[in-house]
């Protein structure tokens, strides 16, 4: 029996074992819920309290009681729906001018301005809310994925309310610079005094490896996803700054849990998993780095060993983790089957959207040809992945290339 070579952390990182029984006690003797008054809650509480301060502090929130700051959610779909619908709606007034009322926006005609990259989360929300009248510009990215600055520039008006650029991309692992994007923001808001444009990232790829100091970043909201860093599947959150302003309203009414941003009984186990999860990613991130790109550039070298044809789609600024890689004789889907036979997991494309056939957008955004879009492969390493792994993995592959 082969040895089965998990390759696809990108798409979800196996629970670290630490965070599993972190857990466990969330899931059996201490079940209270944090809104309970007796002894049961008040430990419920504490713990998601911890958790709450634990992460705030990992993304370096400053201000006083920060830690509020951070809205759990059930993952990082919820939270970016919840940032950009969230900011759309609390410019909505009821319009009595209008025949039997209807909504208008205190701004008229806001604009949200993404990359042509975003996650299916950010990229359908922002496509529904056209449909609710709300502009939305998409900036597009050159040859390696880097977005256009000078066009983030061009589309900045006084209507724009929200810009969403993610940190780093789940297809490509390409790095944005969210940090010149907030001096861009800040610099258009210069004498202005005024709050929008908002500026919003993605970081649930980034957090691995990357300094996601919020204040360094200069965003106003960042998201996060526990299943992509070692912890458990459905949970997420959204960090928002200030929230005392009112330019985010919820999505999910109800019990008022999240201080008011989000309602429903809060997931105890999976907030005390996830913030264990991202206290082991703080401690191990330069390291990890570090090991990841020797994992990469030995990869690198194992591929193009194999053959001169095959070729590495992302050589530029990108997570050390990801590796697209085309294989020319092959489509996509073949090579993942071969593969998946040979006891090797990979994805083709996002995850999302890899069961069906559709062509990814982010591929199409590069400007690839259609046969390297239909054609290639992403390899994603992590945490439990070994560099006899990826030996073995070259091994399989030459066999699979010379069938
Ligand atoms: N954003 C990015 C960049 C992602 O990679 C993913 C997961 N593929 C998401 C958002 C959605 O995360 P979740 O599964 O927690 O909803």
């Amino acid at each position: 029996m082969k040895k089965k070579i998990y390759l696809d952390y990108a798409a979800a990182t196996p629970i670290d074992p630490l965070v599993l029984k972190a857990m466990l006690p969330y899931f059996e003797e201490k079940h209270g819920n944090p809104s309970s008054l007796h002894k049961f809650g008040q430990e419920a509480m504490e713990a998601v309290d911890l958790a709450r301060e634990t992460i705030a502090k990992a993304l370096g929130v400053s201000s006083i009681g920060g830690f509020k700051e951070i809205i759990f959610t059930s993952g990082a779909t919820e939270a970016n729906n919840l940032v950009l619908r969230g900011v759309i709606k609390s410019l909505q007034v009821f319009d009595s001018s209008r025949i039997g009322g209807g909504r208008k926006y205190l701004i008229k005609n806001p604009r949200i301005i993404i990359s042509a990259i975003e996650h299916k989360s950010i990229f359908e929300t922002a496509k529904d809310l056209r449909r609710e009248g709300v502009e939305v510009v998409f900036i597009p990215v050159n040859r390696n994925g880097i977005i256009d600055l000078k066009k983030i520039k061009e589309s900045l008006n006084n209507q724009t309310v929200l810009i969403s650029v993610m940190y780093a991309n789940n297809e490509i692992g390409v790095i944005e610079p969210v940090k010149k994007i907030s001096e861009i923001v800040l610099e258009f808001k210069k004498n202005k005094e005024q709050i929008y444009p908002l500026f919003h990232t993605d970081a649930v790829q980034a957090f691995q490896f990357l300094d996601c100091n919020v204040d360094k970043l200069g965003v106003d909201f960042l998201t996060l996803s526990a299943h992509k860093i070692y912890g458990p599947k459905g949970i997420g959150l959204l960090w928002a700054k200030n929230l005392k302003h009112s330019f985010l309203v919820p999505i999910i009414t109800g019990g008022g849990q999240e201080f008011g941003f989000r309602a429903g009984t809060e997931n105890v186990p999976l907030i005390v998993g996830f913030s264990k999860a991202v206290s082991l990613v703080v401690d191990k991130k330069r390291r990890e780095a570090v090991r990841m790109k020797k994992l990469h550039d030995f990869f690198c070298r194992g591929i193009k060993k194999i053959s001169g044809k095959i070729e590495i789609l992302n050589r530029y600024k990108a997570l050390p983790n990801i590796i697209s890689v085309y294989f020319p004789s092959f489509s996509a889907q073949d090579m993942l089957i071969k593969l998946d036979q040979h006891g090797i997991s990979v994805s083709s494309g996002s995850a999302c959207s890899s069961r069906s056939l559709e062509k990814s957008y982010v591929f199409s955004a590069l400007g690839f040809e259609e046969k390297k879009i239909l054609g290639s492969v992403r390899f994603s390493f992590g945490r439990f992945t070994t560099l006899n792994d990826l030996k073995e993995t070259i091994r399989r592959l030459r066999k699979i290339l010379a069938d």
